[in-house]
């Protein structure tokens, strides 16, 4: 089956008891047993619920996986993975990513004496001299968030497999549709369902696919034993959110390089990061693991000053100042002070995430409108 066919129907059964072609929300907290320990699958709420499960299916065929599970945020499903790891165990991970993960990984679990690495991945080389027997797990954000550096998954995944390390993908920024990092041979695919696959900026919600049986086993035992699931209702609005994924996908890139390019000829504009140019540096890792270059990236303007960064943030009509991403209307983000405000501004500026980085979501509104904002706004600073 083709995606956009899969986004349609994967996971989905018309109700067997009524016919409905729409999963049902099961909004219940228990399921009544026929004799003790005797009933039709579900128990209790929080192992299983039938919207969930749909969900957990349809995400897991997008990614062309063998197992889905869904969690109650994205740093829900973060932290179960995280937790398959015992205190002395460390992990790979990349300099770039995002502030709630590196903040999770500093704050939480360096206490529980989890060592992380936090390395420049966009060459894979750069991590084989913290590789040791310790090293248990790659944790891989790309494109990174927010400067849309490229990680070269399959090179992470050979050195990983080497070194008998699992390696997991926080796929969110590509969505299932752009980048399947299963099939480049990671052993988890994260997503914050929150972003793309929910669409909308209406629920908050988080997801993991693995092939690996016995993974899924120990993540599914996580889920229930700390219980960070989702309830019905999100899991029925993210099911229909999916339905369209493919089409909005479509637009969110169309969109997406029509604006990095209009950007990347503006006389005020500094910089822009965006990896469907064939001068940004990992062009060639990103045209060969993803489909193509999404609707999320980063820019600065000339003099790179924050005073002026500020003004167009405050200047722009249809895009709307928020943190999130992923959604059909398009947002306009200040990293420093929203969404990477959780790390610290020496390691901001160490990585190259500048105070008057401007990062935007492009949403699937008509481009000339898009545009035509964008100019307003950019000839008031
Ligand atoms: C939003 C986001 C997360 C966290 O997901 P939540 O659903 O907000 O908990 C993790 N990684 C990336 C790349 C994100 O954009």
């Amino acid at each position: 089956m083709k995606f956009g066919t899969k986004a349609i129907h994967a996971g989905v059964e018309p109700d067997p008891s009524t016919g409905a072609i729409m999963t049902p929300i099961y909004q219940t907290s228990t399921y009544v047993q026929e004799s003790p320990a005797k009933h039709k699958g579900y128990a209790y709420a929080r192992g299983a619920n039938p919207t969930r499960n749909a969900l957990q299916k349809s995400i897991a065929a997008l990614e062309g996986g063998n197992f889905g599970l869904c969690f109650s945020s994205g740093m829900g499903a973060t932290d179960a993975v995280i937790k398959l790891l015992n205190p002395g165990d460390e992990v790979i991970t990349s300099n770039d990513l995002y502030g709630g993960s590196y903040r999770m990984f500093t704050k939480v679990y360096e206490r529980f004496g989890i060592k992380f690495h936090f390395i420049d991945l966009s060459n894979a080389k750069n991590a084989e001299s913290y590789i040791n027997e310790k090293t248990k797990l790659f944790w891989i954000e790309t494109p990174s968030n927010p400067l849309m550096r490229i990680i070269d998954i399959e090179a992470c995944v050979k050195l990983a497999k080497k070194n008998n390390c699992l390696v997991a993908v926080d796929n969110t920024f590509a969505s299932p549709y752009l980048q399947n990092p299963l099939a480049l041979g990671a052993d988890i695919v994260m997503h914050s369902v929150t972003k793309y696959l929910g669409g909308h900026s209406d629920v908050i919600m988080g997801a993991l696919v693995t092939n690996n049986e016995k993974i899924h086993q120990d993540l599914a035992f996580i889920a229930n034993s700390c219980g960070a699931v989702p309830g019905p209702q999100d899991s029925f609005l993210v099911l229909r959110g999916i339905k369209t994924l493919h089409l909005r996908m479509e637009r969110h890139c169309f969109n997406g390089k029509k604006i990095a390019e209009y950007l990347k000829n503006h006389p005020k504009v500094g910089k822009v990061y965006w990896p469907g140019f064939a001068d940004h540096p990992n062009h060639e890792i990103a045209k060969r693991q993803m489909k193509d270059f999404g609707g999320m990236f980063s820019f600065t303007l000339k003099n790179d000053s924050l005073e002026k960064a500020t003004q167009l943030m405050e200047s722009v009509e249809l895009f709307s100042l928020a943190e999130s991403l992923g959604g059909v209307e398009s947002l306009i983000n200040h990293p420093a002070s929203m969404t990477h405000a959780s790390i610290p501004k020496e390691e901001r500026l160490k990585n190259g995430l500048s105070d008057s980085l401007i990062r935007l979501s492009v949403g699937v509104e008509d481009i000339e409108d898009l545009i035509a904002d964008l100019d307003q706004a950019l000839a008031k600073v």
